[in-house]
């Protein structure tokens, strides 16, 4: 029997679907994906969501909730209620453009609704079909 220390990781989660995906983007990470296109966090083990206000993910190099002009890193506001995510720099205020800043908002909002999708049993399975056949 081959030890697999990988699959072992998350199973002291308490939310199961967030460990299922945080399991199945470790993997797809192995296999290419960019880590700034994960919607959970290995780091913080949450929902991307959930941590990105945290200095650990201000990543400069990468331009990464970071703006260039005032070379400070970048706030993200997210309202769950209004499904928003905002990236704002503090000293100029305004929001940085760049692909990152693009994909903040876009793998947070993602990250919510994946977060808050009906249990369906399947991950992958897109949010709107999920709702359209539990209706
Ligand atoms: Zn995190
Ligand atoms: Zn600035």
């Amino acid at each position: 029997m081959r030890h697999s220390p990988e699959s072992d990781r998350y199973t002291d989660l308490a939310d199961r679907r967030l460990a299922a995906v945080l399991r199945q983007e470790d993997l797809a990470e192995l296999a290419g994906l960019s880590p700034f296109e994960r919607l959970t966090c290995r780091v913080h083990r949450r929902w991307l969501y959930e941590c990105i206000a945290s200095p650990l993910h201000v990543v400069p190099v990468a331009g990464y909730r970071w703006c260039e002009d005032c070379a400070t890193s970048a706030t993200v506001t997210v309202d769950q209620l209004l499904h928003v995510v905002s990236v704002w720099c503090p000293q100029c205020g305004q929001t940085p453009s760049s692909f990152a800043t693009d994909q903040i908002v876009r793998t947070c909002r993602a990250s919510m609704a994946a977060a808050h999708q009906p249990h369906t049993g399947r991950f992958a399975r897109p949010v709107a079909l999920a709702v359209a056949q539990s209706a």
